[in-house]
């Protein structure tokens, strides 16, 4: 199974998440688990807080460093104290793609570590972030949606989480290249019809064109990606 710990101030953003659809699946069938862990829980402060001001000035409110240490702390002890990657969801990283999703895949147990406020006292985070990763190049307002957001494309590449492996596998992206249009029944709606060659039968003929249609759309949606697949293309013959 693959355990994956969010560490957050609102849990309840979590679990919404996780209870829904097919993570909600993947985790009665023990695929995968899905625990937040409320870092409120391990402040030592009486008044419960888990945020100061920041030294220096500036406005707003930064998370301390001791409970989000602890909360980290309990979590590796259930593991015997064993090194997990703890990834700190932060517009001050590398973007998310679908190269990271498939490396922290093959992960058994990850922790997400999800700001708030102004974000993290920067101490606590040399000592337990092994990966940084943003979601885009935006600010939001905590990590919960960023964290769910890489859940949600790791746990799907787990054998077991899509009903069907096959769909998993030729999606956008995977050849690095976006998906080919689709289409479902009925053959005709609003006077627009299903394009023949889908309803033929013929396989090399149905490949040829959902490769030729994966590439114009990549062509005119994502010519960043495109020069990079024509690229690559180039140097491998
Ligand atoms: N002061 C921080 C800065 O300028 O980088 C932004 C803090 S943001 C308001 C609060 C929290 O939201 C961050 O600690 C981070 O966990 C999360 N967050 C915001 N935008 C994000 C993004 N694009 N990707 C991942 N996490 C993000």
């Amino acid at each position: 199974m693959h355990k994956y710990y969010v560490m957050t101030l609102f849990p309840d953003m979590i679990d919404s998440i996780a209870g829904t659809s097919i993570m909600k699946r993947a985790i009665d069938a023990s695929i995968i688990d899905i625990e937040a862990v409320n870092i409120r829980d391990y402040t030592v402060n009486k008044h419960n807080r888990v945020d100061d001001y920041t030294y220096g000035g500036g406005a707003g409110m930064l998370m301390q460093a001791q409970p989000v240490y602890d909360c980290h702390k309990a979590i590796l002890e259930r593991h015997q104290g064993r090194k997990i990657r703890t990834v700190y969801m932060t517009p001050q990283a590398p973007i998310f793609d679908q190269k990271m999703a498939r490396d922290l895949a093959d992960e058994e147990e990850i922790i997400f570590l999800c700001g708030h406020y102004e974000g993290i006292d920067e101490r606590v985070l040399e000592e337990i972030v092994t990966d940084y990763i943003s979601i885009g190049d935006y600010v939001l307002t905590g990590g919960e949606l960023p964290a769910m957001v890489c859940i949600d494309a790791i746990a799907r590449m787990v054998p077991g989480v899509l009903g069907n492996e096959i769909s998993g596998e030729t999606e956008s992206f995977d050849d690095g290249l976006l998906e080919y249009p689709q289409y479902s029944r009925p053959v005709e709606w609003m006077g627009k019809t299903v394009p023949d060659v889908l309803m033929s039968g013929h396989h090399a003929n149905i490949e040829k064109w959902r490769k030729e249609q994966s590439l114009e759309r990549t062509r005119q949606r994502r010519p960043d990606l495109y020069e990079k697949y024509i690229e690559r293309m180039r140097d491998r013959s």
